[in-house]
Protein backbone atom coordinates (compact mmCIF):
# COMPACT_ATOMS: atom_id res chain seq x y z
CA UNK A 1 0.00 0.00 0.00
CA UNK A 2 0.94 3.24 -0.73
CA UNK A 3 0.06 6.73 0.84
CA UNK A 4 1.22 10.45 -0.27
CA UNK A 5 0.02 12.87 2.80
CA UNK A 6 -0.19 16.85 2.47
CA UNK A 7 2.36 16.67 -0.51
CA UNK A 8 3.70 20.03 -1.41
CA UNK A 9 6.40 20.59 -4.08
CA UNK A 10 7.75 23.93 -5.66
CA UNK A 11 10.22 24.13 -8.32
CA UNK A 12 12.48 27.62 -7.80
CA UNK A 13 13.69 29.37 -10.35
CA UNK A 14 16.16 32.05 -9.08
CA UNK A 15 13.63 34.27 -7.22
CA UNK A 16 10.54 32.72 -9.34
CA UNK A 17 8.70 30.08 -7.04
CA UNK A 18 6.79 27.73 -8.86
CA UNK A 19 4.16 26.02 -6.36
CA UNK A 20 3.22 22.59 -8.56
CA UNK A 21 1.51 20.20 -6.10
CA UNK A 22 -0.43 21.42 -3.31
CA UNK A 23 -1.67 19.96 -0.30
CA UNK A 24 -1.81 16.05 -2.32
CA UNK A 25 -3.25 13.06 -0.27
CA UNK A 26 -3.55 9.85 -2.10
CA UNK A 27 -4.00 6.07 -1.11
CA UNK A 28 -3.46 3.36 -3.38
CA UNK A 29 -3.93 -0.07 -2.31
CA UNK A 30 -2.02 -3.22 -3.72
CA UNK A 31 -3.75 -4.45 -6.81
CA UNK A 32 -5.29 -1.15 -7.74
CA UNK A 33 -5.42 -0.24 -11.03
CA UNK A 34 -5.47 3.80 -10.88
CA UNK A 35 -5.14 6.49 -13.70
CA UNK A 36 -3.94 10.26 -12.99
CA UNK A 37 -5.50 12.56 -15.52
CA UNK A 38 -5.01 16.47 -16.24
CA UNK A 39 -4.09 18.90 -18.62
CA UNK A 40 -0.89 19.21 -19.82
CA UNK A 41 1.51 21.06 -16.68
CA UNK A 42 -1.29 20.24 -14.47
CA UNK A 43 1.75 18.35 -12.51
CA UNK A 44 1.24 14.88 -13.20
CA UNK A 45 4.60 13.91 -13.94
CA UNK A 46 5.73 15.91 -10.88
CA UNK A 47 3.34 13.80 -9.01
CA UNK A 48 4.02 10.42 -10.55
CA UNK A 49 8.04 11.39 -10.01
CA UNK A 50 7.44 11.41 -6.37
CA UNK A 51 5.23 7.66 -6.15
CA UNK A 52 7.80 6.10 -8.11
CA UNK A 53 10.72 6.99 -6.08
CA UNK A 54 12.19 9.29 -8.81
CA UNK A 55 12.30 12.59 -6.36
CA UNK A 56 11.94 12.60 -3.03
CA UNK A 57 13.12 16.65 -2.89
CA UNK A 58 9.07 17.18 -1.55
CA UNK A 59 7.12 18.27 1.57
CA UNK A 60 4.45 16.12 3.31
CA UNK A 61 4.79 11.95 3.89
CA UNK A 62 5.05 9.34 1.38
CA UNK A 63 4.62 5.94 2.94
CA UNK A 64 5.53 2.96 0.63
CA UNK A 65 4.86 -1.05 2.12
CA UNK A 66 5.46 0.57 5.76
CA UNK A 67 8.34 2.50 5.32
CA UNK A 68 8.43 6.32 5.54
CA UNK A 69 10.28 7.27 2.59
CA UNK A 70 12.02 10.55 3.66
CA UNK A 71 13.88 8.18 6.30
CA UNK A 72 15.88 6.48 3.33
CA UNK A 73 19.53 7.66 2.58
CA UNK A 74 20.20 8.20 -1.45
CA UNK A 75 21.53 4.83 -1.47
CA UNK A 76 18.77 3.27 0.32
CA UNK A 77 16.55 5.13 -1.59
CA UNK A 78 17.40 3.51 -5.05
CA UNK A 79 17.50 0.42 -4.04
CA UNK A 80 14.13 0.90 -2.80
CA UNK A 81 12.82 2.13 -5.93
CA UNK A 82 14.43 -1.13 -7.58
CA UNK A 83 12.46 -3.33 -5.56
CA UNK A 84 9.56 -2.07 -5.76
CA UNK A 85 8.63 0.12 -9.20
CA UNK A 86 8.79 -0.43 -12.49
CA UNK A 87 9.08 2.38 -14.82
CA UNK A 88 7.87 3.08 -18.20
CA UNK A 89 7.91 6.41 -20.53
CA UNK A 90 6.48 7.65 -23.39
CA UNK A 91 9.38 7.65 -25.52
CA UNK A 92 10.12 3.78 -24.23
CA UNK A 93 13.75 4.98 -23.08
CA UNK A 94 15.78 1.70 -24.63
CA UNK A 95 19.25 1.78 -25.38
CA UNK A 96 19.39 1.51 -28.84
CA UNK A 97 22.89 -0.25 -29.48
CA UNK A 98 21.24 -2.92 -27.41
CA UNK A 99 19.31 -5.84 -28.49
CA UNK A 100 15.72 -6.08 -26.82
CA UNK A 101 17.02 -8.86 -24.48
CA UNK A 102 19.74 -6.73 -23.25
CA UNK A 103 17.52 -4.01 -22.76
CA UNK A 104 15.52 -6.62 -20.49
CA UNK A 105 18.03 -7.96 -18.62
CA UNK A 106 19.72 -4.95 -18.14
CA UNK A 107 18.16 -4.48 -13.93
CA UNK A 108 18.87 -8.24 -13.85
CA UNK A 109 22.95 -7.46 -14.46
CA UNK A 110 22.45 -4.57 -12.25
CA UNK A 111 21.53 -7.01 -9.63
CA UNK A 112 24.39 -9.40 -10.10
CA UNK A 113 22.87 -12.15 -11.38
CA UNK A 114 24.45 -15.10 -13.14
CA UNK A 115 23.95 -15.01 -17.25
CA UNK A 116 21.96 -18.19 -16.79
CA UNK A 117 19.32 -16.90 -14.70
CA UNK A 118 19.39 -14.03 -16.91
CA UNK A 119 18.30 -15.47 -20.11
CA UNK A 120 15.87 -17.27 -18.19
CA UNK A 121 14.27 -14.79 -16.77
CA UNK A 122 14.43 -12.52 -19.82
CA UNK A 123 12.64 -14.70 -22.05
CA UNK A 124 9.92 -15.82 -19.69
CA UNK A 125 9.94 -11.67 -19.70
CA UNK A 126 9.51 -11.64 -23.46
CA UNK A 127 7.26 -14.02 -23.57
CA UNK A 128 4.06 -12.62 -20.59
CA UNK A 129 4.61 -9.31 -23.08
CA UNK A 130 4.18 -11.10 -26.24
CA UNK A 131 7.19 -10.57 -28.14
CA UNK A 132 9.72 -13.57 -27.24
CA UNK A 133 10.29 -13.40 -31.34
CA UNK A 134 12.01 -10.46 -30.88
CA UNK A 135 14.94 -11.18 -28.67
CA UNK A 136 18.19 -10.90 -30.72
CA UNK A 137 16.48 -7.93 -32.70
CA UNK A 138 17.85 -4.45 -32.20
CA UNK A 139 14.81 -1.71 -30.57
CA UNK A 140 15.03 0.30 -34.17
CA UNK A 141 13.39 -2.09 -36.00
CA UNK A 142 10.71 -2.57 -34.34
CA UNK A 143 7.04 -1.13 -34.09
CA UNK A 144 6.18 1.62 -31.22
CA UNK A 145 3.93 -0.92 -29.63
CA UNK A 146 6.58 -3.41 -30.17
CA UNK A 147 8.96 -0.99 -28.12
CA UNK A 148 6.30 -0.46 -25.34
CA UNK A 149 6.36 -4.07 -24.84
CA UNK A 150 10.34 -4.44 -24.17
CA UNK A 151 10.17 -0.92 -22.20
CA UNK A 152 7.15 -2.22 -19.83
CA UNK A 153 9.04 -6.13 -20.13
CA UNK A 154 12.21 -3.95 -18.82
CA UNK A 155 10.11 -2.83 -16.05
CA UNK A 156 8.71 -5.65 -14.71
CA UNK A 157 11.80 -7.98 -15.25
CA UNK A 158 12.65 -7.61 -11.61
CA UNK A 159 8.92 -8.58 -10.20
CA UNK A 160 8.36 -5.20 -8.57
CA UNK A 161 5.14 -4.39 -7.31
CA UNK A 162 4.07 -1.35 -8.47
CA UNK A 163 4.28 -0.35 -12.03
CA UNK A 164 4.33 3.29 -13.28
CA UNK A 165 3.64 4.62 -16.44
CA UNK A 166 3.90 8.75 -17.83
CA UNK A 167 1.52 8.74 -20.83
CA UNK A 168 2.70 5.39 -21.77
CA UNK A 169 0.49 5.31 -25.04
CA UNK A 170 1.25 9.07 -25.75
CA UNK A 171 3.24 8.46 -28.73
CA UNK A 172 1.02 5.49 -29.86
CA UNK A 173 -1.86 5.20 -32.20
CA UNK A 174 -5.21 3.94 -31.17
CA UNK A 175 -5.16 0.52 -32.01
CA UNK A 176 -1.47 -0.07 -30.51
CA UNK A 177 -3.09 2.04 -27.50
CA UNK A 178 -5.49 -0.76 -26.97
CA UNK A 179 -2.92 -3.58 -27.69
CA UNK A 180 -0.78 -1.82 -24.60
CA UNK A 181 -3.61 -1.11 -22.46
CA UNK A 182 -4.37 -4.97 -22.60
CA UNK A 183 -0.42 -5.93 -21.95
CA UNK A 184 -0.90 -3.34 -18.37
CA UNK A 185 -4.46 -4.58 -17.48
CA UNK A 186 -3.30 -8.46 -17.69
CA UNK A 187 -0.12 -7.28 -15.74
CA UNK A 188 -2.86 -5.73 -13.21
CA UNK A 189 -5.23 -8.47 -13.17
CA UNK A 190 -1.94 -10.64 -12.19
CA UNK A 191 -1.32 -8.69 -8.60
CA UNK A 192 0.66 -5.30 -10.10
CA UNK A 193 -0.43 -1.85 -8.92
CA UNK A 194 -0.54 -0.20 -11.88
CA UNK A 195 -0.54 3.16 -11.61
CA UNK A 196 -1.12 5.65 -15.14
CA UNK A 197 -0.64 8.98 -15.96
CA UNK A 198 -2.64 9.65 -19.26
CA UNK A 199 -4.76 12.88 -20.87
CA UNK A 200 -6.10 10.18 -23.04
CA UNK A 201 -9.76 9.37 -21.41
CA UNK A 202 -10.16 6.15 -23.35
CA UNK A 203 -6.95 4.93 -21.15
CA UNK A 204 -7.41 6.61 -17.87
CA UNK A 205 -11.33 5.52 -18.28
CA UNK A 206 -10.37 2.41 -17.88
CA UNK A 207 -8.84 2.15 -14.09
CA UNK A 208 -10.40 1.25 -11.25
CA UNK A 209 -10.20 4.51 -10.14
CA UNK A 210 -9.45 8.17 -12.17
CA UNK A 211 -7.70 10.56 -10.27
CA UNK A 212 -8.06 14.24 -11.67
CA UNK A 213 -5.89 16.72 -11.32
CA UNK A 214 -5.69 20.66 -12.40
CA UNK A 215 -3.73 23.27 -11.33
CA UNK A 216 -1.06 20.81 -8.75
CA UNK A 217 -4.61 20.01 -6.89
CA UNK A 218 -6.58 16.95 -6.98
CA UNK A 219 -9.97 17.86 -7.92
CA UNK A 220 -11.75 14.90 -7.40
CA UNK A 221 -11.69 11.08 -8.16
CA UNK A 222 -14.23 9.33 -10.68
CA UNK A 223 -16.27 8.36 -7.42
CA UNK A 224 -17.18 11.91 -6.82
CA UNK A 225 -17.92 13.65 -10.47
P1 LIG B 1 2.22 17.48 -16.56
O1 LIG B 1 2.96 16.20 -16.47
O2 LIG B 1 0.85 17.44 -15.95
O3 LIG B 1 2.15 18.03 -17.95
P2 LIG B 1 4.47 18.57 -15.06
O4 LIG B 1 4.42 17.86 -13.77
O5 LIG B 1 5.47 18.10 -16.05
O6 LIG B 1 2.99 18.59 -15.70
O7 LIG B 1 4.73 20.13 -14.81
C1 LIG B 1 3.97 20.87 -13.89
C2 LIG B 1 4.63 22.22 -13.70
O8 LIG B 1 5.90 22.05 -13.08
C3 LIG B 1 4.87 23.01 -14.98
O9 LIG B 1 4.63 24.35 -14.70
C4 LIG B 1 6.34 22.77 -15.26
O10 LIG B 1 6.89 23.85 -15.95
C5 LIG B 1 6.93 22.65 -13.87
N1 LIG B 1 8.10 21.76 -13.84
C6 LIG B 1 8.09 20.43 -14.05
N2 LIG B 1 9.31 19.91 -13.94
C7 LIG B 1 10.14 20.94 -13.64
C8 LIG B 1 11.54 21.06 -13.39
N3 LIG B 1 12.34 19.99 -13.41
N4 LIG B 1 12.03 22.27 -13.11
C9 LIG B 1 11.24 23.37 -13.07
N5 LIG B 1 9.91 23.33 -13.29
C10 LIG B 1 9.36 22.14 -13.57
MG1 LIG C 1 3.78 15.02 -17.92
Amino acid sequence: MLSLKNINKSFTNGKEKNHVLKDIDITIEDGEFVSIMGHSGSGKSTLLNIIGLLDRQFLGEYMLNGIDTHTLDKKSFTNFRNKNVGWVFQNFKLIHNMTVADNVGLPLLYQGKSTREIREIVENTLNKVGILDKANELPKMLSGGQQQRVAIARAIVTNPNILIADEPTGALDSATTVEIMDVFKNLNVMGTTLIIVTHDVLVGGQADRMIKVLDGKIIGTNYEI
